[in-house]
């Protein structure tokens, strides 16, 4: 496991380019979206549902969790009356069909001291460069989503961004492989004492994956509207937000902060929100992305 412990060292830091390229998104979400995925566990050989080889009833109720929270369903953490909270249309199912056509879960257990992991001693690893290593299905079929144990609150997961024509959004290392990776302590619900409990992180590396940035933009900063989103109806802000009664308004003063909004850094329990521009985002970067799109059509699940 000393590889899979020197790979939290490596942060994702990512190249920006902000230019305006005046991309016309489209307007109103029509067809619900659906797309397949893998969830690859990474453990250290437990039994199935112990430790870091977390139970297949985990990976269920997390992306259930992931679609209560993209479709603001009634009844569920995920839903809101904000004005500016939507449905996004987008959601997720787990693999029916494998790489070898064969039936499948849509879960992948690996054991970590089966798979050697390759290292440049001169080039530190990306954690994308990593990660495909131990498990990595067809990206154009499947999102790759790599569960393994890190250290509690410091290292939540890391997305790769897409390939887009569209403003702000960074451009995506040149990786190996594309996908999500979530730290297993907070994939889904759990009970650890921390407030990333309830498998919002998902929804937050997700909303990455699909081309959102973070409210403030590719960095903090203390002029506040020195960065941006490059979403129209979020308000501007220049730093995170990790409290659930924070009543700061926006930078221009106008609004409160979107406390609720999935991509800031707020307690799960708060969570609840993707506004209208967020999720013509990122259908605009289903619809157009060269390393995107083609999951809309992915041939590895039924769709209803
Ligand atoms: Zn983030």
């Amino acid at each position: 496991m000393k590889e899979t412990v020197s790979f939290f060292i490596f942060l994702f830091f990512l190249s920006c380019s902000s230019e305006d390229t005046g991309v016309k998104l489209n307007n109103e979400p029509n067809d619900t979206i659906i797309l397949p995925i893998v969830v690859h566990i990474i453990h250290s050989g437990e039994e199935v549902g112990d430790g870091s080889n977390i139970s297949e009833y985990r990976v269920f109720e997390q992306i259930e969790s992931l679609n209560n929270d993209f479709r603001k369903r009634k009844g569920t953490l995920g839903y809101n009356t904000h004005v500016l909270g939507v449905d996004t249309k987008i959601e997720f199912k787990l693999a029916e069909i494998d790489p070898q056509r064969q039936k499948t879960k849509g879960i992948n257990r690996i054991n970590s001291y089966d798979v050697t992991i390759k290292t440049d001693p001169d080039n530190p690893p990306l954690p994308f460069d990593l990660l495909p290593q131990y498990a990595y299905w067809n990206p154009e079929k499947y999102i790759n989503i790599w569960v393994l144990k890190g250290p509690k609150d410091l290292f939540l997961g890391s997305s790769q961004f897409p390939y887009a024509k569209i403003p702000g959004l960074q451009n995506p290392l040149n990786t190996i492989g594309t996908g999500i990776f979530i730290n297993t302590l907070h994939f889904g619900k759990s009970d650890i004492d921390s407030k990333i409990n309830l498998g919002r992180t998902l929804t937050h590396e997700m909303g990455h994956f699909l081309g959102l940035e973070h409210l403030w933009g590719k960095k903090e900063s203390s002029d506040c509207l020195e960065y941006d989103d490059y979403v129209k109806d979020t308000p501007p802000v220049g730093h995170s937000n990790t409290d659930c009664d924070n009543t700061e308004l926006s930078c221009n003063g106008e609004s409160s902060i979107l406390i609720h909004n999935y991509m800031d850094y707020s307690p799960d329990a708060c969570m609840n929100m993707f506004t209208k521009g967020q999720a013509e985002r990122m259908r605009y970067v289903l619809e157009n992305s060269t390393d995107r799109k083609s999951l809309a059509t992915s041939n590895v699940i039924n769709r209803y």
